[in-house]
């Protein structure tokens, strides 16, 4: 039994089987020395290697055959690479040195060149990184004997242990059959970890280098609460954890009792839960939760998920999906944030060296208005169909604003000019997720119906320390009293200008820091929908007072550390219940 400490990103326990995946999504065993035999190991390298060159040049031929020498030349360079001597010196040592399983000596330098390749900034070297692909996809099947599972393919329940997985990777996972998910890299505030919360896929990141320590068929155990991964758990650990799932699950139907009744304290202050969602199919699931409507719907995802561009008719059915499923209750629509973490393969896919500083957002959509265009035209026509609200995401400038409100009226008027009905009534609004736009809140509030805070993105820019980094991951505290003080600030100016304020980041889904927000003053939360039973019952447990002195003490503090000890002890005092066993 080994037991691993990461990050936790998405709650649950899950107990299953691993499956180890490399970063291209292909499915691989690992072993160690324990079990493999090196030189037998790489004998059987040497073959696989053989069969595919015997593959490589079949094709070569086939191809110059029928399509002419230039197309049956990318096969010939890809025999090149394949049989370089360097290439096979590299996977030897790692086999013969590391005691590495063939399958895994090939996923870490193949991967190691492709990526050297992508990142060297060139359309002509990222092409080259596709045939570093091809040829790991023909050695791993080579060596397994079977065609190479990837990310999609699952078939048989399993745990995912990766090194990493972008958040187009993580929204196609089928829910029914990854019990878990487990990665090397990733940070707390990370996209990825956003969708397997919205997945309900319990996830533990930023493991740090562990997958060489699996072998095929190991047994693991994911505790997305605590973060903890066990590989190869003893009988008492085992059922231990099953029990504790138990528990928590007979918890979570207890919840469901509070499904009809509002999320309002004990002494009558009615707080709004919205949820927030990635996928258009997720409206049934808000609403088994309680969701008072959906508080951010990320429409990047329609891009993250498939190969194509989706259409205005793709949008609108999407949309239409949401606002129909939830039955006249608002649907926040946020217009895209691609890029950053968020590229996938769209077409809008660009290399920079800082993302989360680059070309993102809003800035992306602007900088492609055909793109913005076509996501305004399907908002708008589905305006029809129910309580849509319009948001801009990662507003830093008023010209920003302005120029995304601009497009959104023209749009508007060639929708009318079509012979559409487009609403003039629809609210829109700004996320509060730069602190430049904290700053210069009383300039844009006169422009915009309706403010969201974005925390996720607010702590990543007030603090400087990406999201996504594990190396940084105890810096990035939504409850550090800078960013807290910026939620303050946002809600003062907006409070004043009697323009409503929510908060849609991450920080909402825990207990403690949603009690925080509504003492601060916040009436609107939007969090993941399965947060949403755990949240009710928080706030019809406490009184507005006890949350309003929680926020006063809190605000005093100062530093995050201080501030979460504080609002954990509060918590156990308030809602007892709510204290996660260890
Ligand atoms: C945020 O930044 O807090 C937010 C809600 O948006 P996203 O997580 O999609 O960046
Ligand atoms: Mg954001």
């Amino acid at each position: 039994m080994l037991e691993l400490q990461g990050i936790a990103v998405s709650p649950g326990v899950a107990i299953g089987q691993a499956l180890v995946f490399d970063r291209e999504g292909y499915q691989i065993s690992r072993s160690r020395a324990a079990t493999v035999d090196a030189n037998q190991e790489w004998l059987r390298l040497k073959s696989a290697i053989d069969s595919a060159a015997a593959k490589l040049e079949a094709s070569a031929q086939i191809t110059a055959d029928k399509l002419g020498a230039r197309l049956g030349g990318i096969f010939s360079a890809q025999l090149q690479m394949l049989l370089d001597r360097r290439l096979h010196d590299e996977l030897e040592q790692l086999i013969q040195k590391q005691s590495y399983s063939a399958e895994f000596a090939v996923s870490e330098v193949l991967n190691g060149y492709a990526a050297a390749f992508r990142r060297a900034g060139s359309s002509f070297l990222a092409e080259r990184a596709a045939d570093i692909r091809d040829i790991e996809r023909l050695l791993l099947e080579g060596l397994t004997g079977v065609p190479t599972q990837t990310l999609r393919e699952i078939t048989n329940p399993a745990i995912i242990a990766s090194h990493d997985l972008t958040p187009g990777e993580t929204a196609v996972l089928d829910p029914r059959k990854i019990l878990g998910l487990c990665t090397e890299t990733g940070g707390p505030g990370g996209h990825t970890a956003i969708v397997a919360r919205g997945l309900e896929i319990p996830a533990v990141v930023g493991i740090g280098p562990f997958l060489h320590l699996l072998r095929a068929d190991d047994s693991i155990i994911v505790d997305g609460h605590l973060g903890r991964v066990i590989i190869n758990p003893d009988d008492d650990t085992r059922e231990r954890y099953l029990a504790r799932r138990e528990h928590r699950q007979s918890i979570a139907r207890e919840l469901t009792e509070l499904r009809d009744l509002p999320a309002c304290t004990s002494d009558g202050i009615r707080v709004e839960l919205m949820a927030n969602i990635e996928f258009p199919t997720e409206g049934q699931s808000c609403l088994d939760r309680g969701a008072d409507g959906v508080g951010l719907y990320r429409t990047e995802f329609l891009y993250l998920g498939s190969e194509a561009d989706p259409s205005e008719e793709d949008h609108f059915q999407a949309y239409v999906q949401v606002v129909r499923d939830m039955g006249g209750k608002p649907v926040v629509m946020r217009t895209l944030d691609l890029g950053a973490d968020k590229m996938g393969m769209t077409p809008y896919a660009h290399q920079e060296n800082n993302p989360f500083l680059g070309l993102r957002s809003i800035r992306l959509s602007l900088r492609n208005p055909a793109l913005f265009r076509t996501q305004i035209r399907a908002m708008l026509r589905a305006a029809s169909e129910g309580d849509i609200r319009i948001m801009f995401p990662m507003i830093t400038t008023l010209d920003e604003l302005r120029t995304a409100r601009f497009l959104l009226r023209s749009v508007a008027e060639d929708l009318r000019e079509e012979g559409h009905v487009v609403r003039n009534d629809i609210p829109i609004g700004m996320m509060v997720e730069v602190p430049a736009a904290v700053v210069m809140l009383d300039r844009f509030i006169a422009e915009v119906d309706f403010v969201s805070i974005g925390t996720n993105d607010l702590t990543q820019y007030a603090l400087a320390v990406d999201r996504g980094n594990e190396a940084v991951a105890d810096l990035y505290q939504a409850c550090d009293p800078a960013v807290l003080r910026l939620i303050q600030k946002t809600w003062e100016i907006a409070t004043q200008h009697q323009v409503s304020t929510s908060v849609c980041g991450e920080m909402s889904n825990h207990p403690a820091l949603a009690l925080l927000l509504v003492g601060m003053g916040i009436r609107v939360l939007s969090v993941a929908p399965s947060a949403i039973p755990v949240l009710k019952k928080a706030i019809r447990s406490v009184t507005i007072g006890q949350c309003q002195a929680m926020a006063w003490r809190a605000m005093r503090l100062d530093t995050a550390k201080e501030v979460d000890a504080f609002l954990q002890n509060q918590l156990a005092g308030l809602v007892p219940e709510m204290v996660l066993q260890a």
